[in-house]
């Protein structure tokens, strides 16, 4: 193929419009769609990044870039959010026509499904009105003809006056065909003629009395007729971005002013109101994207796949979609849970066996006491103990969300939490939020910029936290096994342990509706918006490349955070639990002086401080436990789940100071990277304090009517 791949992972980046050129020689395309196209496996295809995919709309929320490298030349794509208009109603719809109008790129490829050409060919028109240098990408060839329909390329092209490119991207068939378009219009000095959408006579005649007014004062950095039909229809966010990119507010200048007022004139004295003039535009892309249509798709006339409707019928039908939906997750819990028993137990052997001789190496190397003990002690055991508890389950709980995912599921699940979330008067797709949550609440955070309204993105953002990260996890199954379980192993005790992660998780869920709710009727008032969610086809997921991926990403991603936190917090822990401060250690200082508050919590100041000292990462809140308890002041291999459970016991925990752990897990502060996400997203410190604030304060409120009521009935 030529292509170098991945070159540079240049990485996903949320940077607006900032190019990153390698070489002056590089070429910028950009990658635009409707949502769930295949935009981002295209876009992996051919940079070789692992941009998200999955078979929902809306999972694609901020812009990135990768680059390839094709006959020497190197190739930048930009894969822009997905959207079903340019018409900027959305944060996402205003990125990608920000993209398109200004973002300086060689040309654009609209990724189009062609089992929906018709739909898909709304954004078509949209983007060619803005620029011509346009490649459409017709992809999901392999599920079209599937279904029976036939898509006639070549006519397409003809009709849309613009190259067009086939491809089954997932297998990556097509794509070589795609850069040969691309390579071709980039190099051609004329752009194409493109099909133009013809709108009522009397918006023509509007756009006839704009254009000559904005030609001097735009030249050519956008299209004029575009730019005329939007500041005809009012496009408050375009004034904005006009501002921004062209360095001045053009509407503003007395010629443009002028020509405005009087095509605004002309459209009323013929009896055309706001509301008029926006139907008539849309009703002449859809006219036109039909007509092109009907020219090219061949399609058997049928409703959705008899096998889709029969699954929907299960997955989101009242009776049975919520009780498949926790028998799914149970699942999922079980087979993490047993599944990642043996592999903990082996890495962590390995990875003190490996210790030890590390320890000896060093020594032999004459490495000094004091430097060898908190080294070894402290950073390398946190760190081994953090991997060997944390990835086995994360290994096995990701790819089997990212199948879930793949087959389509994840909006269903959206589809019957619906009205569960209209009561607590947030947004549906909140539950998408939620989801990604649960891989880390930071990501969770960032996708709920597919939330429109600004009050229901506040929510899901406040509420993101409820449920619980990769990092929390393994902390939860930790002591649900250890506690509740009586650490047996065999079949009953992992489903048991299951239900248990289960019967949290919901909690979480029933936390972040409670929560919601009183947000709804108190900082944050109002109704709930209504939002279109599609749902998409069922697609068999690709297991094998979920598998690997997902492990490998995942693998990567655990074992650089434990890298870079779990042990520099394991020297930090170390170092507390061996200086000493008079008699006692200074961990033991800081545990005293919190302890009287975290007995009213129904936990002990170790575990508080832990918590704290867990705000960079979740994962070392359990190492520290562990590590502030041993008398030795290191963390020791703890093979055995009873060897874990008796040093708890010893320590004074009971069956209720494990109940508390695990619901101040559930609801306390988000960890460091969440709280600057959140700063980040909001834009104010105000959002990130309530943000903090609210699982923090339920979280305690929780623990302590917990813990109250468990003294008040003499359960302990
Ligand atoms: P995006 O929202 O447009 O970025 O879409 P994604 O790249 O995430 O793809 C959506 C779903 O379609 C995923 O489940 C992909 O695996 C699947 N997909 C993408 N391209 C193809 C294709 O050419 N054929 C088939 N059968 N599935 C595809």
């Amino acid at each position: 193929m030529g292509l170098t791949r991945g070159s540079t992972g240049l990485g996903a980046v949320d940077a607006g419009l900032m190019i990153q050129r390698l070489a002056e020689s590089d070429r910028v395309f950009a990658l635009a769609g409707n949502p769930n196209v295949g935009k981002s496996t295209v876009f992996n295809a051919l940079t070789g990044m692992n941009q998200h995919t999955g078979n929902w709309p809306g999972k694609t929320v901020a812009t990135a870039q990768g680059r390839c490298v094709r006959q020497g030349r190197g190739i930048v794509f930009v894969d822009l959010p997905g959207t079903y208009s340019l018409l900027a109603h959305s944060a996402e719809e205003e990125a990608a026509r920000d993209f398109l109008c200004f973002g300086d790129g060689d040309g654009a490829v609209v990724v189009c499904d062609a089992t929906c050409l018709e739909r898909n060919l709304n954004l078509v028109l949209q983007v060619l009105e803005i620029t011509p240098r346009t490649v459409v990408c017709v992809n999901l060839l392999d599920e079209a003809a599937r279904k029976g329909i036939r898509v006639d390329l070549e006519e397409l092209e003809r009709c849309l006056g613009v190259p067009v490119a086939g491809a089954s991207a997932r297998s990556g068939r097509g794509l070589e065909g795609l850069l040969c378009r691309l390579e071709q219009m980039a190099a051609s000095p004329a752009p194409g003629r493109p099909l133009r959408v013809v709108y009522p006579q009397v918006i023509e005649d509007g756009v006839s009395l704009l254009v000559p007014a904005l030609r001097p004062v735009v030249g050519n950095r956008l299209n004029l007729r575009w730019l005329a039909l939007r500041l005809l229809e009012g496009d408050e966010s375009l004034s904005r971005a006009l501002s921004t990119y062209l360095g001045e507010d053009i509407l503003q200048r007395p010629a443009v002013a002028e020509a405005l007022a009087a095509a605004k004139d002309l459209l009323a004295q013929r009896g055309w109101g706001q509301r008029e003039l926006e139907e008539a535009m849309v009703g002449a892309i859809v006219a036109t994207a039909e007509s092109v249509a009907s020219r090219v798709v061949c399609a058997p006339e049928q409703g959705p796949s008899e096998a889709d409707w029969r699954l929907d019928r299960v997955f989101t039908s009242r009776r049975t979609g919520i009780p498949v939906m926790l028998l799914l997750l149970a699942l999922v819990f079980w087979l993490t849970i047993t599944g990642a028993n043996y592999p903990s137990q082996l890495l962590s052997a390995g990875l003190f066996a490996l210790g030890d001789r590390l320890a000896q190496g060093l020594t032999a190397l004459g490495c000094p006491g004091w430097l060898l003990s908190p080294l070894m002690d402290g950073a390398y055991r946190v760190l081994a103990w953090v991997v060997a508890v944390m990835l086995p389950p994360m290994a096995i709980f990701f790819p089997l969300f990212t199948l879930l995912e793949d087959f389509g599921y994840l909006p269903r699940v959206a589809f019957n939490l619906d009205r569960c979330f209209k009561c607590a008067r947030a947004c549906g797709k909140q539950s998408l939020t939620m989801m990604m949550g649960f891989g880390c609440n930071a990501a969770g955070v960032v996708g709920c910029r597919i939330i429109d309204s600004p009050r229901e993105r506040l929510i899901a953002i406040i509420t993101n936290s409820f449920v619980p990260c990769n990092g929390r996890f393994p902390t939860l199954i930790l002591i649900i096994t250890v506690f509740f379980i009586g650490g047996e192993e065999g079949l009953w005790p992992s489903v048991l342990s299951a239900l248990g992660l289960t019967g949290v998780i919901l909690l979480g869920v029933g936390a972040t509706l409670l929560v919601s709710r009183i947000l709804s009727a108190t900082i944050l008032r109002g109704m709930p918006s209504a939002f279109a969610l599609e749902l998409p086809p069922y697609r068999r997921p690709q297991i094998g490349q979920v598998l690997v991926r997902s492990v490998l990403d995942r693998t990567l991603f655990v074992l650089g955070r434990a890298a870079a936190v779990a042990a520099p917090a394991g020297l930090l822990i170390w170092v507390m639990a061996n200086v000493t401060l008079g008699e006692t250690t200074l961990l033991r200082h800081c545990a005293a002086l919190l302890d009287p508050f975290a007995r009213l919590l129904g936990m002990d100041g170790v575990i508080l401080l832990a918590f704290i000292l867990g705000f960079p990462a979740n994962e070392i809140v359990m190492p520290i436990i562990i590590m502030a308890y041993l008398s030795a002041g290191s963390l020791m291999e703890l093979e055995s789940t009873a060897q874990i459970h008796a040093l708890l016991v010893q320590n004074g925990w009971t069956w209720a100071t494990a109940g508390s752990v695990i619901l101040f897990s559930l609801m306390h502060w988000p960890c460091s990277t969440t709280c600057l996400t959140i700063r980040k997203e909001t834009g104010s410190w105000k959002w990130t304090a309530v943000s903090f604030l609210v699982p923090t304060l339920a979280g305690m409120a929780l623990c302590f009517l917990f813990t109250a009521a468990v003294h008040l009935l003499g359960l302990v």
